[in-house]
C-alpha cells in the first residue's frame, strides 16, 4: 500500500505558504497549556459580558476551524476541500437550544444544508444533532424510562415530525444524514428515534446514520444487535463509529450518582472495541454502510488494510473515513489523494453560536506532557519542506 500518513506535501498542498505559517503559529499557541486555560477563562468571560471577541477569534481559531458564518460563506473552503477530492459534511453547529422556535429554527437550517448539498457536488453530507430539535430533558425522561405527561407526549411528537421532515427531504434529495451520539444518559432515546428514521429511509440506499461511541464498553454488542435489527426488518444500517467525546464528563456524572461508569476501563479498550467495530462493518459490508470518524492513524490504517484484505474498492459507496475541518490533514487528504471516500465534518454558524465548539478543539490540541503536538510537527515538517523560516 503506497498510503503515508506523514507526507505533508499532499496533506498541505491545499494551503498556502502564508495559510501554513498562520496555522503553524496557531497550533503553537494552543500547544501551550497555560495560555489555552488562561484564554478560554478570558474568552468565557467575555462572552458573558457580551464583550466582542470576534477581532481575536475570527481571523485565527474561527477561520482555521470553521467554514463560515453561513452557507454562502462557507462555499469558498467547501470548493478549495473539493479541488482535492475531499468532501464537506455540513455541521451547523449550534448548540443548547432550548425553546420550540429554536428548534423549528434548527430544522429550517438543517433543510437548507440539505438543498446545499443537493446543488453542491462536493456535500454528500448533512450533520444533524437530535439536541438541536428537543429539550434535553424530554430526552432524558424517555432515555430513563418515564411516563410521558401529555405536554411531552405532544413535544416527542413533535420531534418525531421535524426528524421525518428532515430526513424525507433528504432522501428526496439523496443526500445523507449523520446523526451525532452526545450523552449516554440520552441514547435510548436518539437510538429509537434514528431507528425509526432508518425503518422508513433506508430501505434502498442508506440516508440515515446513527453514532457508535466505542468508548463505552457495552456498544459493540449494539452494533451487533442493530445490525440483526436491521437485517430482520430489511433495511440498511448506517453508522458513524467514533471512540467518543464526553469522557470526563461521563466519568464524573457516574461518580456523582453511584453508578457504574459506562466508559471503557483504559484507552486500549476504547482502541480495541473502535477496531473491532470497523471489521464487523467490514465483515458485513453488504447491509452496513459505515463512517470512520477519527484521527487515530492506527485505525485508518487499519481500515485500509482490512478493505484492501477484503478486495473491496477504495471507492465502496459503504465506506467513508471523516476528520474535523481543520484537523487531521495528513489523514485526510492523503486518503483522498489515494481514492478513498473522505469528508471533513465543516463546522459553520454565528461566531458566538460555535465558541463552544472552538473552545473544546483549543483544548482537545493542547500538548500532553510539554510534547509538541502531532499536529504541529506535521505543520513544521512542511515548512522546513518549502524552505520557510519559523
Ligand atoms: C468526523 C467526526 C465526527 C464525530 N462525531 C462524534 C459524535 O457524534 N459523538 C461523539 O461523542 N464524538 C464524536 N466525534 C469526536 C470523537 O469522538 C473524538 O474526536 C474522538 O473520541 C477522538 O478519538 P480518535 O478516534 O480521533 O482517536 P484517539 O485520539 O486515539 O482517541 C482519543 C479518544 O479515546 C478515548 N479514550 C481516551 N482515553 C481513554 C481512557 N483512559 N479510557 C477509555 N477511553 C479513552 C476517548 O474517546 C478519547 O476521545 C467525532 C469525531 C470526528 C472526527
Amino acid at each position: 500500500m503506497s498510503l503515508s500518513f506523514n507526507n505533508t506535501q499532499i496533506a498541505f498542498a491545499h494551503l498556502s505558504n502564508m495559510q501554513l505559517r498562520k496555522s503553524f503559529y496557531l497550533f503553537k499557541v494552543m500547544n501551550n497549556n497555560h495560555l489555552v486555560s488562561v484564554g478560554t477563562r478570558l474568552t468565557n468571560m467575555a462572552l458573558a459580558f457580551r464583550l466582542p471577541v470576534s477581532p481575536f477569534i475570527r481571523p485565527t481559531f474561527f477561520d482555521h476551524f470553521c467554514g463560515g458564518e453561513t452557507l454562502e460563506d462557507s462555499k469558498d473552503n467547501i470548493a478549495a476541500l473539493g479541488k482535492y477530492n475531499v468532501k464537506t459534511l455540513l455541521d451547523y453547529s449550534v448548540e443548547g437550544k432550548e425553546t420550540d422556535t429554536d428548534f423549528d429554527h434548527s430544522l429550517q437550517q438543517l433543510l437548507a444544508g440539505v438543498a446545499f448539498a443537493k446543488n453542491n457536488p462536493y456535500v454528500p453530507v448533512v450533520v444533524a444533532k437530535i439536541t438541536g430539535m428537543a429539550r434535553f430533558s424530554l430526552l432524558e425522561q424517555y432515555h430513563a424510562g418515564e411516563t410521558l405527561q401529555p405536554k411531552q407526549q405532544k413535544q416527542w411528537t413533535r420531534l418525531r415530525e421535524r426528524l421525518h421532515t428532515l430526513c424525507k427531504a433528504a432522501q428526496q434529495a439523496n443526500i445523507i444524514l449523520y446523526f451525532d451520539a452526545e450523552e449516554s444518559w440520552i441514547q435510548i432515546a436518539l437510538d429509537d428515534l434514528i431507528s425509526e428514521m432508518m425503518r422508513t429511509y433506508n430501505r434502498e440506499k442508506a440516508i440515515v446514520y446513527n453514532t457508535v461511541q466505542l468508548y463505552r464498553h457495552d456498544r459493540l454488542a449494539y452494533l451487533k444487535a442493530a445490525h440483526r435489527t436491521a437485517q430482520k426488518e430489511g433495511y440498511l444500517l448506517g453508522v458513524k463509529l467514533v471512540r467518543g467525546a464526553y469522557m470526563e464528563k461521563e466519568r464524573q456524572r457516574a461518580q456523582d450518582k453511584g453508578y457504574p461508569s459506562p466508559i471503557q476501563p483504559d484507552k486500549a479498550a476504547s482502541d480495541h472495541d473502535f477496531d473491532a467495530a470497523l471489521s464487523y462493518c467490514i465483515d458485513h459490508i453488504e447491509d452496513i454502510a459505515f463512517c470512520c470518524a477519527s484521527h487515530n492513524e492506527v485505525s485508518n490504517l487499519y481500515l485500509c488494510e482490512l478493505m484492501q484484505n477484503h478486495n473491496i474498492p477504495a471507492q465502496h459507496p459503504h465506506v467513508w473515513f471523516a476528520q474535523l475541518y481543520g484537523m487531521s490533514d495528513n489523514l485526510s487528504f492523503n486518503l483522498a489523494h489515494e481514492g478513498y471516500n473522505v469528508g471533513k465534518y465543516l463546522p459553520y454558524g454565528p461566531l458566538r453560536d460555535v465558541m463552544p465548539y472552538l473552545i473544546r478543539r483549543a483544548q482537545e490540541n493542547t500538548s500532553v506532557a510539554g510534547q509538541m503536538s502531532r499536529q504541529l510537527q506535521l505543520f513544521q515538517k512542511e515548512m522546513i519542506r518549502r524552505g520557510l523560516k519559523y
